[in-house]
This record gives structure tokens, sequence and C-alpha cells, in this order.
């Protein structure tokens, strides 16, 4: 595979003009212009390690080239051209050599990963999987922005407190509700993936529109709420009567676990839902 190594070259910056010196072919006073070419291998066009320089002087009349490296620059082209250098050197670019450091952080990643993977493996018993994490994951996939009284009274509520109270910060449209009963506990996630207009500090106010918003309603005096706020990216808000997390910004999903505990009693509200339904 003959492009995995391969060399590449590019002209440094600064480039000088000869003085005090003639050109070996046509004889013209000071119309060469000196440069240097840099080479450097490269790994899948990724330059690796800088290789060689070349540093070349062509004359503007008569085109002709001389390379220092094969001695045919004159003692007055040598002289000219390096004491410019001294003057104004030319630096290598830093990237001819960035694989290396990429190459580097690769080998340091993969041997951080395999140590800690061992570590882990050892110390800790791998963790059962947390099929309520399944359960908050689907329930997330349901939220809806046109909850109905009829399918999902609890969401309708809020969402009617919602408009009202978010109205010229959070478009109400892009606001996705969804709510579930288990026994006495109600779990109401709200989707809204245009929180960025609301600061992480004062984002804590949603649950507490979610809470006086339903006290407004009967049915839910002696519930547990169990809130949680999805943002665009992660849960940013939770609220449970095991605990809360509202600082704004990231928040820990597995308080809404508990919620799914007991699932006998969920049976029960699907029961109830459906008898409702017949009348
Ligand atoms: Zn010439």
């Amino acid at each position: 595979m003959f492009f995995l190594f391969g060399t590449g070259k590019s002209t440094l910056k600064n480039q000088y003009r000869l003085t005090n010196c003639e050109c070996p072919v046509c004889h013209q006073q000071n119309t060469m212009i000196a440069g240097t070419i840099a080479k450097y291998a490269h790994f899948f066009f990724i330059p690796v390690i800088p290789t060689s320089r070349l540093s070349i002087a062509v004359c503007s009349s008569c085109n002709s080239k001389f390379v220092l490296e094969n001695k045919q620059f004159t003692p007055e082209m040598e002289q000219s051209f390096e004491s410019q250098q001294k003057v104004n050197p030319n630096s290598r670019p830093v990237w001819h050599g960035c694989g290396c450091f990429i190459i580097l952080l690769a080998i340091i990643f993969l041997i951080g990963s395999l140590i800690i993977g061992w570590f882990k493996s050892k110390d800790e018993p791998e963790k059962p999987i947390d099929k309520r994490k399944a359960m908050l994951k689907k329930d997330l996939e349901k939220v809806t922005s046109k909850p109905t009284l009829e399918t999902d009274s609890t969401s309708f509520y809020i969402k009617e407190c919602f408009d009202i109270m978010l109205e010229g910060k959070v478009n109400s449209k892009e606001v996705d509700y969804y709510s579930k009963v288990n026994g006495d506990k109600i779990l109401i996630l709200i989707d809204i993936d245009d929180l960025k207009k609301v600061q992480s500090s004062s984002r804590y106010h949603l649950i507490e529109y979610v809470t006086e918003c339903l006290n407004m309603h009967e049915g839910y005096h002696d519930k547990q709420l169990y809130i949680g706020v999805d943002g665009m990216w992660n849960m940013v808000l939770v609220s449970t009567p095991n605990g809360s997390d509202t600082s704004g910004k990231f928040a820990d999903e597995e308080l809404l676990y508990p919620f799914y505990d007991e699932s006998q009693n969920m049976i029960e509200a699907v029961e109830i839902k459906a008898e409702k339904k017949k009348k």
C-alpha cells in the first residue's frame, strides 16, 4: 500500500533576495531569490517527522536554479544567503512533526484505557444493567408538544401553565411533555430543547411552575412527584421525593429510577385507565 507512508514537502515562509552577487549563468547582478524547501515523512498524509531541507536560488532573469546542498551556490551567493538567514531565520512549521504528537497521544490514550479497564475488571464486579434506565429512555421518547386532556391530563395541565409562564422565554412549540402514573407516584417528563435563553441558575423555577400548576388541580395533593426536565443533550433538572438535582446543568437522572419500582402498581394504573375508557 504505497499511500501509507511517503514524503511531502513545503516551501518555508521567508525568501531572500541575494545581494552583491551575480547569476553564474546569465551574469546579471542581484537577480536571484533564495528560499528553503522542507521535506517531511507522512503517514496517511499526516506529517510525522521532518526529514531533509533544500535551499534553492532561482534567477529571475534566466530562470536557472541552483541548489545549495548540491554545491551550486557561488561563495558570494552562499554568504548573502547565510547572512540574511541569520537576521531573519526560517523556522520549520510545527505541523511537520505533528504526527509524532498525535501518535504519542494515541499511545498514551491506549495504554491509559487499558490500565483503567484492567483495574475496573479487577475491582468492580460488573454492574447489572438497570432496567429502569431503559424504561426512562423509552418514556423520554414518548414526549409530545400537544398532550390532550383525554390521553395525558397531567401534561395537558402543565402545558397550560407553561405556555403562560414561559411566554417570551422559550418557544412553546419546542416544549414536549409526558406523564405516567405508578401507584401514588407520578412521573412528569418535560423536554425543552431551547433552554439556552433560560440561565441555568434560574432553571429550578421550572420545577416550581410544575408543582404550583398541579396544586391548582385536584387529585395531586397526596401524590409523589418525579419531575425530570430534559434539555438538548441531557437531563438538566430532576426533582423527586428521594432527592433533587436542580443546579440546572447536568442532573442525575438516576434519581428518577425509583419511580419505576413496584411494577404491580403500574398494571393497576393501566387497568383503571381502561375502565374509564369503557364508560
Ligand atoms: Zn541568470
